[in-house]
């Protein structure tokens, strides 16, 4: 069996920044995978562990049915973890051949740390009530976040290249206003890992960022990965892992890091109404699926837009919105929530929190509804 070996990490000086990089071959071909940081970061970029391109690559080995052969350092906990418990579910999940890791330099002392405390900055609904979860609400000083990062793995073009490179130092320039306001350092990071994977970013998200995490394990002792999902909708589906991050993020801890899936219980609904309370997202909220400002009009716009309005907190988002677009399809999405609760989780918490506040339903949208649901009665 062909194996995908990783050799050891060095660092690099580039022009822009540091690099943590390790040479890679695979299938008969030799790559370089890398992480790069500002300057000022480059002392904590872990070359003494191979941990970042062992949980960066994993996917690549599956890809390729490889075992992976480690020829640096690698965390002893990760090393059991991975090869007794997420190697092993993945495959089953997925249906694809097992893999294993092979490493004789597998090590348990702790590397020292700034024990920082993490988090990515969106500026979206999951990031920012991760932040009002541990900045604003009752959380023990060691929890407390102290830097926000923005990675370049996936989230600005799951394939890389240069468009997602632009796209990430755009966004990386718009969140960092609101890093300056909350008073924390905002931490860049790029790589290659997009242009090496050639995978979807929803089904490999969580491996991509937390790869990126364990580049910088002397850096941060503690890192949030903001849920998408709610706990309750926990659930082993082979192309979407952020539905099982509770059991990813024990599983890609280390000797150094503790990584946590943030606010894993609360609701769509419950963090919306943690952001409408938190003054700096009245002023820097991005939740858009179109690039740039809040277009107002868009299915993720207008679905957060009409949560704040049940809540009574639209006017606070004035002016992060364009909300001439919102009115327009305000209406019809009411419809949408009223005939479609039952059947999308969503729309469910929507509802009833419509039901709960005494939300007063406009006569064109309970008509719209009543068309929508003999439209779907017909259909199905
Ligand atoms: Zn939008």
């Amino acid at each position: 069996m062909s194996r995908l070996t990783i050799y050891r990490p060095e660092i690099i000086e580039t022009e822009t920044g540091a690099r943590l990089q390790a040479v890679f071959t695979s299938n008969g071909r030799e790559e370089t995978m890398w992480y790069e940081v500002e300057k000022k970061y480059q002392g904590y970029l872990t070359v003494e562990r191979a941990d970042a391109f062992l949980v960066g690559l994993f996917l690549f080995a599956f890809k390729n049915g490889e075992d992976i052969e480690v020829l640096a350092p690698i965390s002893k906990r990760l090393y059991y973890t991975l090869n007794k418990y997420l190697l092993p579910l993945i495959a089953d999940i997925r249906g694809i051949k097992e893999i294993k890791i092979h490493c004789d330099q597998i090590v348990e002392e702790v590397l020292p740390s700034a024990n920082a405390v993490g988090t990515g900055l969106s500026c979206g609904i999951d990031s920012f009530s991760t932040i009002y979860h541990h900045l604003v609400e009752d959380c023990p000083e060691d929890y407390k976040i102290t830097h926000f990062t923005f990675f370049n793995v996936g989230s600005n073009g799951g394939l890389g290249g240069e468009k997602a490179r632009q796209l990430f130092k755009k966004r990386s320039d718009l969140v960092r206003p609101c890093a300056n306001e909350l008073g924390k350092e905002l931490v860049t990071l790029d790589s290659n890992i997009s242009e090496i994977l050639q995978l979807g970013f929803y089904e490999t998200h969580t491996y991509r960022n937390m790869s990126a995490c364990l580049a910088l394990q002397k850096l941060f002792k503690v890192y949030y990965y903001s849920s998408s999902y709610s706990l309750k909708y926990f659930d082993l589906k082979p192309n979407s892992c952020g539905h099982y991050d509770i059991f990813n993020m024990s599983m890609l801890s280390t000797e150094n890091i503790s990584l946590y899936s943030s606010c894993p219980h609360h609701t769509r609904v419950e963090k919306t109404r943690m952001v409408s309370n938190f003054e700096p997202a009245y002023k820097y909220l991005n939740v858009c699926l179109v690039d740039g400002e809040n277009c107002g009009g868009c299915e993720k716009c207008v679905r957060t837009l009409f949560t704040l309005e049940v809540m009574g907190k639209l006017n606070e988002f004035s002016t992060v919105f364009n909300l001439e677009n919102y009115y327009q399809k305000r209406q019809n999405y009411i419809a949408k929530v009223i005939a479609n609760h039952k059947s999308n989780e969503y729309m469910k918490e929507i509802y009833d929190e419509l039901v709960k506040n005494d939300f007063k339903v406009p006569m064109y949208s309970k008509l719209a509804a009543n068309y929508l649901k003999i439209k779907n009665l017909v259909l199905n």
